[in-house]
């Protein structure tokens, strides 16, 4: 057999999680029933039988034992973590994942539990910058619920994109969960059919005090208002691309669902950015974004969760995709794991394919470093505009 070619080390560069939710608050010690349903998409309880099963979380309780010093079984780390507290083990985790700087999505309202804010998560991400993705379906459902017309709703929507206002909040994206709910084909839509959908939704709404929208003429109506808006501002949007929990319709979901809003000249300056790889689809999600100038390639979810396949993702999205619009990111919620795990076994893998990019002679070892640098934080940095934003928290604040 040929000898693989040397990986660069990457360990010491540090990452901006640019899509990743606040983690849970309170100290009580893990269930491993609990624990194992934080490493599942899906939420049927059988799956708890069947998490150990996965390469994923054999391989994280096997990283937490060499970290936590005891044996890798369940029993054991659950023990060693409950001993150390949860913010011991998150000082550890972060040591090794070199957080600089991450953009949270703190609307998520899945897996239960008290979560700390956006500026709380500063400390326990190891002192990183922390800056805020605003999720544009939390919004609407807020409006539906506090406007007594669609015609309130837009208003009000149109005035909380507010540059001023989202920048003094830390908003440095917006988000959309539209594949979660109606798919991302999101088409033109006539404003009287739009907001028809209103008053549906407003009984839900008065019925219930909350409302879930999923009304596809409704949020296609809103979500090109605010793509607009990132149009004219060239303001990054995210959208939630390929795997994800049970709510997705794959056809709906895969990357080029969203060819519409690529194709549409009104967007076609706003930054979009397709998360969870696209995975499975990591290949259309790199084409994509070889021939849209404003699509970019993340990574997340897939790392860490797809465990076999951290180098294909790599090699997938950077087969077609430029080096300067590939993002990496852990989609960690919850616990600490998903974050350490992603950030320390996806600069490994980058590392892996960058050495096989050297060898082969397509690169040079620096343009390897350039592009790791790229990937793992500059990207980032250049594309939500980090460095003239005010974070709500930050070394320079806290
Ligand atoms: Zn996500």
């Amino acid at each position: 057999m040929p000898e693989r070619p040397a990986p660069l080390d990457l360990d010491h560069l540090p990452v901006v999680d640019h899509h990743c939710h606040p983690w849970r608050e309170g100290d009580d010690p893990f269930a491993s029933g609990s624990y194992r349903m934080l490493f599942t998409e899906g939420d049927d309880p059988r799956l708890g039988e069947e998490v150990p099963a996965t390469v994923y979380y054999r391989w994280t309780l096997r990283e937490l034992a060499r970290v936590l010093g005891c044996g890798p079984g369940e029993a054991e780390v659950l023990a060693a973590r409950a001993a150390l507290g949860h913010g011991a083990v998150e000082a550890k985790l972060m040591a090794e994942a070199h957080v600089e700087a991450a953009i949270l999505d703190d609307l998520y309202a899945g897996r239960g539990g008290r979560r700390s804010s956006v500026a709380g998560m500063c400390g326990r991400l190891g002192g990183a910058r922390t800056y805020r993705a605003l999720r544009l379906e939390s919004v609407l459902e807020t409006l539906v619920c506090l406007s007594r017309d669609a015609g309130e709703v837009e208003d009000r929507f149109r005035a909380r994109l507010d540059l001023a206002t989202l920048r003094a909040e830390g908003v440095v994206s917006l988000k959309s969960i539209v594949a979660y709910r109606t798919g991302l084909g999101i088409l033109p839509v006539v404003r009287e059919d739009a907001y028809a959908a209103f008053t549906g939704l407003k009984r839900d709404a008065d019925r219930d005090g909350s409302v879930r929208i999923a009304d596809k003429v409704f949020l296609d109506y809103f979500l090109r208002i605010a793509l607009g808006w990132c149009g004219e501002l060239r303001f990054p949007i995210q959208f939630h691309t390929g795997f994800g929990d049970t709510d997705i319709d794959p056809p709906t979901a895969r990357p080029s669902a969203l060819k519409h809003v690529c194709d549409d000249p009104a967007f076609r300056e706003a930054p979009l950015v397709l998360l969870h790889a696209g995975y499975p689809d990591v290949r259309e999600l790199g084409y994509l974004a070889s021939v849209y100038a404003n699509v970019h390639v993340d990574v997340g979810l897939a790392i860490p969760f797809a465990a076999t396949g951290y180098e294909t993702i790599f090699r997938e999205a950077l087969a077609l995709a430029p080096t300067t619009k590939v993002l990496w990111s852990s989609d960690g919620f919850s616990i600490p794991e998903h974050t350490w795990f992603a950030a320390r076994q996806g600069r490994r893998a980058l590392g892996r394919v960058l050495g096989e990019l050297v060898g082969d002679g397509a690169i040079d070892q620096a343009e390897g470093v350039e592009i790791a640098t790229q990937v793992l934080s500059a990207n980032s940095r250049r594309l939500y505009r980090l460095d003239d934003a005010a974070g709500p928290a930050g070394r320079g604040d806290a």
